[in-house]
């Protein structure tokens, strides 16, 4: 009997934790090793700030089902791999000794890089995590109590633009509804080359639909932004610009979680698995990745101000499959190898943009395309609803084999 050690139990953990137990089907051991006992629907965090969610209303205790599909579930800090010896050491749980292991843990926050921002947001919000997305929600009260200037945006090294704009427009959105938009000037910073690059180099007429955004609810953009310090009231960009703000947002860097960073026989230098587009190790064949752990190199070439690859959950979840089926491969022989490079799997997306909504669908997150199309629709948003909907009811039940 093998053991197989998932660290993680979010998008990409618990899909091929799901999808490893229904393919087994219980002749091999299963381990899941979380520090979180909640699934999160991280996506909908864009409506926390604004107490259109609560934390609770988007997650939900997986260990259950996860028992009932034969499944351990070890709460506990993953804290090291040690690829020579098969063992992952835990902070309370001691070492764990595995046959295959799937790295699923996500990321942790790169907030160092920046002068003012190496307190953990102490002046800034960002939407990261659920701690913080509540307290961005405190924030925003405040703001709406006593209006003045915000600035929202992403800091140089950043990959997640996307929630990024999601939040601007839901805020741009709810101070209209609180009768306080006159009073606050809102200014977008990203360090991409021009609006709605989102880290993909673009989607077919995506820069002009949000620079119409832009202008129709009367939001100054500024793209190539460097930031060369946070200050408790100012940001001052590289160019000396300087914004004062009274709330601001920012999506910083992200790097490997922790125990992939202390694990540098594994990682490259900023923490992500290098691997196979079979989502298996490049030197160790018994370590798979999956989801924000994966190493992804950016398919443009470097630009003036530094921006990363985003990597959604769609990809979380095909790669989960992958690893799944190839765990499956390796141990029975029973199912053909996979491979699908990161940049060839399709772009599937609804970025909410307040009372309205784009739907992007690309044939590959990476050019070349031979397929791409944002689809807005200025009436309504409903679409990331739905999927939230879907999405949590599918997480409930196990169903790791749907899309
Ligand atoms: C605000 C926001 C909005 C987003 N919106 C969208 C969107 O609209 N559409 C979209 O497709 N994507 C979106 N994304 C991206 C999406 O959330 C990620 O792609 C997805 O969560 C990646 O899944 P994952 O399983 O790799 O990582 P995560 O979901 O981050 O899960 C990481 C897991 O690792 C566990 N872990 C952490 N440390 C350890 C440890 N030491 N030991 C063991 N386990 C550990 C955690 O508990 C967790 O279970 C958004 C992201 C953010 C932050």
């Amino acid at each position: 009997m093998k053991h197989i050690v998932i660290l993680g139990s979010n998008f990409a953990g618990s899909t091929a934790a799901f999808e490893l137990a229904r393919k087994l089907k219980g002749e091999h051991k299963i381990t899941v090793v979380s520090p979180s006992t909640d699934f999160l629907y991280v996506p909908s965090l864009i409506w926390v700030p604004f107490g259109r969610r609560k934390v609770k209303n988007i997650s939900f205790d997986i260990r259950g089902l996860m028992n009932k599909k034969g499944i351990d579930f070890v709460h506990d800090k993953a804290t090291k791999i040690n690829p020579g010896t098969n063992i992952v050491n835990t902070e309370s749980h001691g070492d764990i000794k595995y046959d295959y292991i799937v790295i699923a843990t996500g990321v942790s926050l790169y907030f160092d890089g920046i002068k003012g921002l190496e307190s953990k947001n102490e002046f800034t919000q960002c939407i990261a995590s659920p701690k913080m997305a509540e307290k961005a929600y405190e924030e925003y009260k405040k703001l709406v109590k006593d209006p003045g200037p915000v600035v929202v945006g992403a800091t140089q090294g950043a990959s997640c633009m996307g929630a990024g704009y999601e939040y601007l427009f839901n805020l741009e959105k709810e101070l209209r509804k609180s009768k306080v938009r006159k009073k606050v000037d809102i200014t977008w910073i990203t360090p991409e080359p021009f609006l709605g690059h989102f880290g993909i180099e673009g989607i077919y007429g995506g820069k002009r639909m949000l620079e119409i955004f832009m202008k129709m609810f009367n939001i100054r953009w500024i793209t190539d932004a460097s930031i060369k310090e946070v200050q408790k009231d100012k940001i001052i960009l590289d160019s000396g610009e300087e914004l004062p703000y009274k709330l601001s947002m920012l999506m910083p860097p992200f790097k490997g979680a922790a125990p992939i960073l202390n694990s540098p026989e594994i990682c490259d230098d900023k923490g992500f698995i290098p691997c196979h587009d079979t989502y298996q190790h490049v030197k160790y064949s018994n370590i798979y990745a999956a989801g924000l752990a994966v190493q992804v190199k950016a398919p443009f070439k470097e630009m003036k101000t530094p921006f990363g690859v985003p990597k959604t959950g769609f990809p979380s979840d095909v790669q989960g499959k992958i690893v799944a089926n190839n765990i499956l491969h390796a141990i029975t022989g029973k199912s053909k190898e996979k491979a699908e490079a990161f940049g060839k799997i399709p772009g599937i997306c609804i970025m909410d943009a307040g009372d309205k909504e784009v739907l992007i669908l690309t044939n590959h997150l990476f050019k070349p395309r031979q397929f791409e199309i944002m689809i807005p629709n200025v009436i309504a948003s409903f679409g990331k609803w739905m999927l939230e909907k879907y999405m949590l009811i599918k997480n409930k039940r196990g169903w790791a084999m749907l899309p």
